[in-house]
């Protein structure tokens, strides 16, 4: 199984993708994780990557698609995989077809923009890849990751006004990959505005799980 969740900034693809692994034992390729691990080890991908994701840029196609499909070829992924913000622009759902790869379903997570900046001002992550939220989903005990037991932190782009141009990007270009998907006949709208149980419901109900 090959799964795109899309959405904008915020909407809860970290957060849905950790249920779906687990529900369908598949791993989550997340470019967002790839990278800021690519710019904390200092690697030359990660030092080209930084002052894009500092301004709320998008990351060149070429040098995402590179981190992508570098991942995608480890054993992991044998059996499929959850991509957590790829594609972000159509050069890069074409780069998924030039690789020969078909994705079963598209699943986008339609969030209000009015509910993104209370999601993101709230959120903390670990640096293993779970995303947190102060008040809508908290971990067990306060500032620590409940799956690897390290400490959570807010990250650089998600102060408001990195949030506000983020948000702008995703509505000029990323939006357009849903046309992309749709005309394949592949794309599935879920209503993310709900909790994160119902929301996960929804994506379970539209798998057929
Ligand atoms: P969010 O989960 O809030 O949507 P991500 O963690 O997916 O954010 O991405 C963080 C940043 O990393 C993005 O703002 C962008 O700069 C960069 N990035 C992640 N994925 C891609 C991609 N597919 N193409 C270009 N840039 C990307
Ligand atoms: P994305 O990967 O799309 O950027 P995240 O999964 O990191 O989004 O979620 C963004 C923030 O919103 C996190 O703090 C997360 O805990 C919180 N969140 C996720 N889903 C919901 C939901 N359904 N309701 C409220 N908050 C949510
Ligand atoms: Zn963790």
């Amino acid at each position: 199984m090959k799964l795109i969740l899309f959405g904008a900034p915020g909407a809860g693809k970290g957060t849905q993708a950790s249920a779906i692994n687990e529900a369908l034992k598949i791993p989550t390729i997340s470019t967002g994780n790839i990278i800021r691990e690519a710019i904390s080890k200092g690697t030359e991908a990660g030092l080209q990557a930084k002052q894009y994701t500092e301004k709320g840029a998008l990351v060149p196609d070429e040098v995402v698609v590179k981190m992508l499909s570098d991942r995608i070829s480890r054993d992991d992924c044998a059996n499929g995989y959850v991509l957590d913000g790829f594609p972000r622009t159509i050069p890069q759902a074409e780069a998924l077809d030039a690789m020969g790869i078909t994705i079963d379903t598209v699943l986008s997570l339609e969030v209000d923009d009015s509910a993104i900046e209370e999601r993101m001002s709230g959120r903390r992550v670990c640096p293993c890849g779970e995303s947190y939220h102060l008040k809508f989903n908290p971990p067990a005990k306060e500032g620590v990751c409940d799956k690897c037991g390290a400490a959570l932190v807010q990250r650089v782009d998600d102060k408001a006004e990195t949030v506000r141009e983020r948000l702008r990007v995703y509505h000029e270009l990323t939006e357009p990959v849903k046309a992309f998907y749709e005309k394949r006949g592949k794309l599935v709208c879920v209503d993310g505005n709900q909790s994160v149980e119902a929301t996960t419901q929804l994506i379970f109900k539209a798998l057929g799980l």
